[in-house]
C-alpha cells in the first residue's frame, strides 16, 4: 500500500492518484479551516486491504461501512464538515480547483521572485508551491517586525531550523491585495533593519507577476 501524506498538497496542486491507496489531507491547511478533521481518500485495494479492519474506535472499517450509509461512525466534528462544504463551494463559485491550483502556482511564483529581487534566499532548491520559505540570519527579527509594524503573522522554523527561516502561506482562497501588502511588508521591514533603502522592488515584482499572468 502506499500511504500519502498530501496535507500540503490537497488543495495545492493537481495530485496523481494513479498509484496511491490512501491518500491523506487535513482541514488545517489549503483547505482553509480549523484543525480537527483528516480526510482520507482510499482506492478500492485499500477497503479490501482493510477489510474489517483492527481494533475499535481507529477501525477504518467502521468508519467505512457508516459512510456507506452516509453517516459517520461515532460523533463527526460536524462544524467542520458543514465548514468543508462552505470552501467548496466557495473554491468552486471562484471557478473551481484547476483555477485555484493555477493561482496558488502564480502566487507562489510571485512572492519568491519579489523576496529574491530584494535579495532574500529561498529554501529549499525547488520549494513547494504551498509556501515560500526563506533562510536568513535576520529570519527571527523579521518574523517579528512583521507581526508588530505590519501585522502579517508568518510560520517560523522547527527544530534545527527555528529561528533560522520563516514561511509564507500561499495555501488557498488569498487576495493579491493581501499577498502584495506582505511582500512589501518584508521590504520594510528589511529597510527597518538597515538592510536596503526601500524601494518598491518586491510590490513591482509581485504585481508583474500576478497581474501580469491574470488573465
Ligand atoms: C502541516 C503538515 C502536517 C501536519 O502538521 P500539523 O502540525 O498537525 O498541522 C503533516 N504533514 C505535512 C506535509 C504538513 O505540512
Amino acid at each position: 500500500m502506499i500511504i500519502a501524506d498530501g496535507i500540503t498538497a490537497v488543495g495545492v496542486e493537481a495530485i496523481d492518484m494513479t498509484n496511491i491507496d490512501c491518500l491523506i489531507a487535513g482541514s488545517q491547511k489549503a483547505l482553509m479551516l480549523p484543525p480537527g478533521l483528516a480526510i482520507l481518500g482510499l482506492s478500492n485495494a485499500a477497503i479490501e486491504t482493510i477489510g474489517s479492519g483492527v481494533g475499535y474506535y481507529l477501525n477504518l472499517a467502521s468508519e467505512i461501512k457508516k459512510q456507506r450509509q452516509n453517516t459517520t461512525a461515532y460523533t463527526a466534528a460536524t462544524t467542520l464538515i458543514i465548514g468543508l462544504l462552505e470552501v467548496l463551494e466557495t473554491v468552486e463559485a471562484n471557478g473551481g480547483v484547476e483555477k485555484l491550483y493555477e493561482e496558488t502556482a502564480t502566487r507562489a511564483l510571485a512572492v519568491g521572485s519579489a523576496l529574491e529581487a530584494i535579495g532574500l534566499h529561498i529554501y529549499p532548491n525547488s520549494p513547494a508551491k504551498s509556501m515560500t520559505t526563506i533562510d536568513d540570519e535576520n529570519a527571527a527579527e523579521i518574523r517579528t517586525l512583521l507581526k508588530s509594524d505590519f501585522e502579517v503573522n508568518v510560520a517560523g522554523g522547527q527544530d534545527h531550523l527555528k529561528g533560522k527561516i520563516f514561511r509564507i502561506n500561499q495555501m488557498g482562497l488569498i487576495s493579491n491585495y493581501e499577498m502584495a501588502w506582505v511582500v512589501n511588508a518584508v521590504e520594510l521591514s528589511l529597510a527597518k533593519l538597515g538592510r536596503r533603502s526601500y524601494d518598491g522592488t518586491a510590490n513591482k515584482i509581485f504585481n508583474e507577476i500576478t497581474f501580469g499572468m491574470s488573465k
